[in-house]
């Protein structure tokens, strides 16, 4: 929609296989069509002489397999067009992996070994390009017909929902590139934290609940089995963080494995899958386009992130402020807390906790602006297992009269009970 005032308009000229590459700056939003050619966002195509609006502090590069113009105004903080890419890598695994969807769908569907596409999975440093790999990746398989099934593993940067969650969802159309992921219907687990060293375990287990449901919906359903899936990870890579990229890799029984930009975790991946005859680790080269980002700007994204969960993109949604008593909301935590120091303890006795034990929460001051997660689950003892219907934001906790506030995407009652609290907070601005 919308147009763009004549006056700051630039025209750039892409020749084909090259790429425009926009960090929008951080106040004001870019505007930005495709004039003539074809031109596609992160693997999603362009739709010609549409103005589209991009938030501030996006980065995005349109590509051309066969030349474009592009017109767009001038908030950008950068923009340059680049003529190396590894876009004719990427693509090509995109055939492998259609040639196998294919075969999938060819085959008899009770043949759970040969009707089963591709299990992929991104792995690579931060700020290798996974979650965009991924990305294009689901968009032209979507665009040929395919309901692939993202699964975001990456609870510090996720693209489903908010951080601290693990999350899977059908694909069915071309990521849109200013909207990113739909929200309707994810699978979405709670984890609470944005780095797994909180809690190894926990994150473990719930990795293993949501790939137990997607395999059960696999089952169940031959067309999104033959799509198969798409799995973005952390960018940790090194001891634990390898850990549990090994287990992903087998509890989702990943048979591409593409790693990005980091020659020694190819190598590693490469001799483990030397005992895996079914798992391809394929080597590729990280985009010189994907823009690094520091502590502090992850930092701010996430606050960004939630802010959209509640108030959406554009300010489009109407969040509601609801208030309770105490009494009414259930808030538990997963393992963690405080544990007794040593000196409390007998002589002889380990301050161990038990990682995986469901507490309930005494509701006080310390769970202002806390971001807490509604479960599904029905009983306090099926709060690990479950996933989580969304989220709500605490704004204010009254002591004296035992009231709770709390931001809700909607009004009325929540669909349960349960909240799950972990260490995700957030600072409305
Ligand atoms: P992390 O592990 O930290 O989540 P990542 O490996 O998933 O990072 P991405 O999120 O894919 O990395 O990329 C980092 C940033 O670079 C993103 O903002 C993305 O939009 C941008 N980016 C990726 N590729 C390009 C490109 N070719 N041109 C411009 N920007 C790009």
């Amino acid at each position: 929609g919308g147009s763009a005032s004549a006056s700051s308009i630039k025209q750039v000229k892409l020749e084909r296989e090259s790429e425009l590459r926009i960090e929008v700056g951080n106040e004001t939003p870019l505007k930005l069509r495709l004039l003539n050619g074809s031109a596609e966002i992160f693997g999603s195509e362009l739709a010609p002489e549409t103005w589209l609006t991009f938030p501030p502090r996006v980065k995005i590069a349109v590509f051309t397999w066969y030349g474009a113009t592009i017109e767009m105004d001038d908030a950008t903080e950068t923009d340059y067009t680049a003529d190396e890419t590894p876009m004719v890598s990427y693509v090509n695994v995109h055939a492998v992996l259609e040639g196998r969807r294919n075969r999938a769908k060819a085959s008899s569907p009770n043949d759970s070994e040969e009707s089963q596409g591709p299990r992929v999975i991104v792995v690579g440093p931060t700020d290798s390009g996974k979650s965009t790999l991924s990305r294009m990746l689901l968009s032209w398989a979507a665009k040929q017909g395919w309901k692939p099934t993202f699964v975001d593993l990456d609870i510090g940067q996720g693209s489903i929902t908010v951080p601290g969650c693990i999350a899977a969802t059908p694909i069915e159309l071309p990521i849109d590139p200013v909207e990113g992921i739909p929200l309707e219907m994810p699978l979405v687990y709670f984890y609470g934290h944005t780095t797994p060293s909180n809690n190894v375990d926990l994150y473990k287990t719930l990795v293993n609940e949501l790939a137990q449901m997607l395999e059960t919906q696999f089952a169940r359903n031959a067309e999104s089995r033959a799509a198969g899936m798409v799995i973005n990870t952390m960018g940790w890579i090194e001891g634990t963080g390898y850990e549990l990229l090994l287990h992903a890799i087998d509890t989702f029984k990943a048979n591409v494995v593409l790693v990005l930009g980091q020659e020694k975790l190819f190598s590693m991946l490469k001799a483990v899958a030397k005992s895996k005859p079914n798992v391809d680790v394929v080597k590729l080269q990280k985009s010189g386009g994907v823009v690094s980002r520091n502590a502090k700007f992850r930092q701010k994204a996430r606050g960004h992130r939630i802010r959209e969960y509640f108030y959406g993109l554009g300010n489009d949604l109407s969040p509601h402020s609801n208030i309770a008593n105490f009494s009414d909301l259930l808030v538990y935590r997963i393992g963690g807390g405080p544990q007794a120091p040593r000196s409390a303890l007998p002589i002889g006795a380990d301050p161990v906790s038990n990682p995986l034990r469901v507490t309930p929460v005494n509701v006080d001051r310390d769970l202002l602006h806390m971001v807490l997660a509604v479960s599904y689950a029905k009983e306090p003892d099926q709060i690990l297992s479950s996933n989580v219907a969304g989220f709500i934001y605490i704004t204010d906790i009254d002591i004296q009269r035992k009231k709770i506030t709390y931001l809700a995407p909607s009004a009325g009652e929540l669909p349960s009970k349960y909240l799950i609290m972990g260490t995700l907070t957030w600072l409305e601005t």
